[in-house]
């Protein structure tokens, strides 16, 4: 039986509009494009540990909105379960508005809808679920009483967690020495460290604050310098691949649901770390979250070109 990686967290249906210049306060631009995709981080993680080939089953709620029933379809057709993915009569699923203009700026507006739904109590009933689980997968774009729900359970359970802190929003670091694997970027270790995450040395002082403070193993990921990786007696950057660069949208959710199904294979863990950033480095080359997002064969290829 392959082991079970269960990812809790959200969804979101993303409009997104392509201009040339973000408008000003007040002002209507009429030149965009528009696109309508699917994201969420916690979405966007589960069909990257399905598309990588891990047995991935994601817990959220969604709405009864008219996007909600293509939202699921397209995690099925990435080979996600989506028996735990709850329907909440009358809500809405979440939605990220999302303009982008000149040189990659942009504007970001997340509703989070149904993904608000998920309470504590829910997660608590899905203890049936975790005990047959290789790990937990969790990000923050869930409540987060929610969020420490799921920490407690995997504690009591014993069952190893996955927490990319991301979007970088206050949390309680009483609940680090619950998290197994912490993967954070640049800006989510300057949240939690509370000085700028920005020079090399700087990345290696805020692993060994992460480590102090309780996380088992630190994964700072930083971008086109790949990931740095800090655990009781490793300390190791993994460099990224070269790769030319279109869309860094979801690099760091692809990074997550790959490095989940390194592990649950028992893969050590510069060697799963290198796995992830092989399928991150995939994904930036392509436009999107979802749509970007290389299957199992496509970075074990990617993988053997680069030795
Ligand atoms: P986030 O999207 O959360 O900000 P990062 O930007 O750190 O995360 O990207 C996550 C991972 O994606 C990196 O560790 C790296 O492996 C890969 N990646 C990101 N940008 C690039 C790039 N320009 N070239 C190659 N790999 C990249």
């Amino acid at each position: 039986m392959n082991p079970k990686i269960v990812v809790v967290g959200s969804s979101n249906v993303d409009f997104i509009m392509k201009v040339t210049r973000l408008p000003e306060k007040g002002e209507s631009t009429t030149d965009a494009t528009f696109v309508q995709t699917f994201g969420g981080k916690g979405a966007n993680q589960a069909v990257a540990a399905a598309r990588a080939g891990g047995d991935t089953w994601f817990v959220n709620c969604i709405g009864t909105d008219p996007f909600a029933p293509a939202l699921k379809q397209a995690l099925i057709e990435a080979g996600v379960h989506v028996d735990y993915v709850f329907t909440r009569e009358g809500e809405t699923s979440g939605a990220a508005l999302v303009m982008i203009g000149e040189g990659g700026m942009n504007y970001i507006t997340v509703a989070p809808g149904a993904n608000y739904s998920l309470t504590p109590e829910m997660v608590r009933s899905l203890e049936p679920l975790l005990r047959q689980a290789a790990i937990l997968v969790l990000q923050y774009e869930i409540r987060p009483e929610t969020l420490y729900a799921c920490m407690d359970l995997a504690h009591t359970l014993g069952l190893p967690t996955l927490f990319n802190l991301a979007p970088a929003r206050p949390f309680d670091s009483a609940y680090l020495p619950k998290v197994t694997y912490l993967v954070v970027n640049e800006t989510e270790a300057q949240s939690l460290c509370g000085f700028a995450v920005d020079t090399p040395q700087a990345v290696e002082q805020a692993a060994e604050a992460l480590l102090t403070r309780g996380a088992g193993t630190v994964i700072l990921t930083l971008g086109a310098q790949g990931a740095y990786l800090a655990s009781a007696n490793l300390r190791q950057h993994i460099p990224a691949f070269q790769v030319e660069a279109v869309d860094t949208t979801a690099a760091g959710d692809v990074f997550c649901g790959a490095l989940a199904v390194a592990l649950v294979e028992g893969k050590p863990l510069p060697e799963a770390a290198r796995f992830a950033c092989a399928a991150s480095a995939i994904s930036v080359t392509r436009l999107g979250a979802q749509p970007s997002v290389p299957g199992r064969a496509e970075i074990e290829q990617f993988l053997e070109k680069a030795l």
